[in-house]
């Protein structure tokens, strides 16, 4: 009776654990559950055999680690950090290191399988993986950081390479962050610029890799506006976030004459109906650290942003902010996913209904991951690139990633985000049946 009791209990925690990491679940779609729905849904759409649909969802590695610092004031505080290597198929994994309270491994492990699909979509040789730490980087001095950063880089070293796993910035994260990741490798490994991506250029960084995921934005809007026959001039644009992507994105809309008419930050969320002068503005949060207080823009609810009358809304922030609470409320015409799952599955379905085109964050944002290829490349040559280059390359990857994006969505009749999650699961399900599994 005991061992059946130990047994049935054993199941029970089984399966807990089964389906809160590999099952959709529809009632509390956190961002593992969401991003497992849309995976399954493409792979219907797809026909994909049960037991490669299995293989593909479940990651390659999920690596956790303690991470233990000395605070400027001499005492130690713990810390715990993530690298979820999903899938390499396609070639070494690639993906960002986030740092940010919010980090857990659910989290971590959705990011980790969109950036498997995402550089898939952008038909870049990747697949992907995501790495995190669980910390405020706000509450770090920058020594915290840097050691905090060295001790993750000690712990993971062994499990990331050239041609492994090629990690990136992320929230909470920068060139400088890369830098003491190289720094920290090269240690064990000797140098290695192409370990890492998003690097300061004066250690192999690549011109325009600041500003790529922001104008791979815009790259990917002008091509969906093109089928509308539209340009981005003349429309009216509602910003959530200004840290790297939304800030590029804002100033790329206004140097095409876009009128971006509300913005926020986690200061808060300001507005101007004629269109908030970008440059001006980017100053003042130079200055000033946050958009509060900017002169030319009234103050508005944070609350409000996402459902203020647009064109088009771009959130650039955090997941799951659009969602069946707000969904109905939305008035955008067109949503471009600059973030990360920032529709969860439930908002979709209500947006689809309403007529609203959405622009998928696997394609959306594809263009910071797009430029790590090129960096990893120059690095890899020897050679660098300039900055027109950098950016006619990204805009013809995301111009041929929405044409392949299309032609899915016709084939199977489906809409943009089944048409870039089948596009992608398609490319990686064919590299890894080329590759074949060990009998
Ligand atoms: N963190 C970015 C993303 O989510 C870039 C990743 C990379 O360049 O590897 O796509």
């Amino acid at each position: 009776f005991i061992l059946l009791d130990i047994f049935i209990s054993l199941l029970f925690s089984l399966t807990l654990h089964f389906s809160r990491c590999y099952i959709a679940s529809l009632s509390t779609m956190n961002a593992l559950a969401a991003t497992n729905r849309n995976f399954q849904r493409a792979a219907r759409i797809l026909g994909l055999d049960f037991k490669l649909e299995k293989s593909l969802l479940i990651p390659f590695r999920e690596i956790k680690v303690e991470c233990t610092i000395p605070k400027d004031d001499g005492s130690l505080v713990s810390y715990v950090g993530f690298r979820i290597q999903h899938d390499n198929a396609r070639g070494p994994m690639k993906g960002g290191i986030r740092y940010h309270p919010e980090v857990d491994p659910d989290e971590v492990n959705a990011l980790a399988q969109l950036m498997t699909w995402k550089t898939a979509v952008a038909n870049i040789p990747y697949g992907g993986a995501k790495g995190g730490i669980g910390c405020n980087p706000r509450d770090l001095s920058i020594n915290e950081l840097e050691r905090l950063t060295r001790v993750f880089t000690q712990k993971i070293h062994d499990l990331i390479g050239v041609q492994r796993d090629v990690p990136a910035p992320d929230m909470g994260t920068n060139s400088q962050t890369m830098a003491w990741i190289l720094d920290e490798y090269s240690k064990f490994h000797g140098h290695s610029p192409a370990v890492v991506t998003g690097k300061p250029i004066a250690l192999g960084g690549s011109l325009g890799r600041e500003a790529a995921t922001g104008l791979g934005v815009i790259f990917a809007t002008e091509a969906l506006f093109a089928e509308y026959g539209k340009s981005i001039a003349g429309h009216t644009f509602v910003i959530q976030g200004f840290g790297n992507v939304g800030t590029w994105a804002a100033k790329s809309i206004y140097e095409r004459g876009g009128k971006v008419i509300a913005l926020s930050d986690i200061s808060g969320a300001i507005k101007n109906p004629n269109g908030i002068d970008i440059p001006a503005l980017i100053k003042h949060r130079d200055n000033n650290g946050t958009l509060k207080d900017f002169s030319g823009a009234d103050a508005m609810d944070p609350n409000e942003l996402l459902v203020h009358e647009c064109d088009v809304l771009m959130p650039c922030a955090l997941g799951g902010v659009l969602n069946k609470d707000n969904a109905a409320d939305v008035k955008a015409k067109f949503i471009i996913e600059a973030a990360n799952h920032p529709t969860d599955p439930d908002a979709d379905e209500i947006l689809s209904k309403k007529g609203v085109i959405i622009l998928p964050d696997i394609y959306a944002n594809a263009g910071g991951v797009t430029v790590s290829y090129f960096e990893w490349v120059q690095n890899i040559q020897g050679f660098m690139w300039d900055e027109e280059k950098v950016n006619g390359e990204l805009k013809k990857y995301m111009t041929n990633a929405f044409q392949d994006i299309k032609k899915m969505c016709k084939t199977h009749n489906c809409d943009l985000r089944m048409g870039a999650f089948s596009l992608g699961l398609n490319r990686v399900a064919h590299a890894t049946l080329l590759r074949g599994w060990e009998a």
